[in-house]
């Protein structure tokens, strides 16, 4: 755990959030600041600042996260869904602690 990240605080318990999943190597909850009708985010728990801090051994994490966008979509009934990963403060990246949106419906940014 990073003791200033928001991030390890919610997989922590320490900050609330509207969790839809969780095991032992990722939790899913709700953004609080939706870009979309449905907008929920996927964070491995172990503090990685950035997908551009992954190595080798992040491998199996990083496809599990994405299969779980699958899952938990099919789960939360969505059509469709768009995938984001904002890496670095030039890339859009806020907290620095990885995860992945996962953006359903309404008006969100098109890229
Ligand atoms: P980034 O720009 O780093 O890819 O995205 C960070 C996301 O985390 C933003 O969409 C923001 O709304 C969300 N976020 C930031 N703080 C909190 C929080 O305390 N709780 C929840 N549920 N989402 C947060
Ligand atoms: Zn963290």
């Amino acid at each position: 755990m990073s003791v200033d990240c928001i991030f390890c605080k919610i997989v922590n318990g320490i900050i609330p959030s509207k969790k839809i999943y969780e095991d032992e190597d990722v939790i899913a909850f709700h953004d609080i600041n939706p870009s979309a009708s449905v907008h929920f985010l996927i964070v491995p728990k172990l503090h990685i600042e950035s997908l551009a801090s992954c190595e080798t051994q992040h491998q199996s994490l990083l496809g599990k996260v994405l299969l779980l966008a699958t899952k938990l979509a099919k789960e939360q009934g969505l059509a469709g869904f768009k995938t984001l990963i904002n890496t670095g403060a030039d890339g859009g990246q806020e907290v620095f602690h990885i995860h992945i949106h996962v953006m359903s419906g309404g008006k969100f940014p098109k890229a």
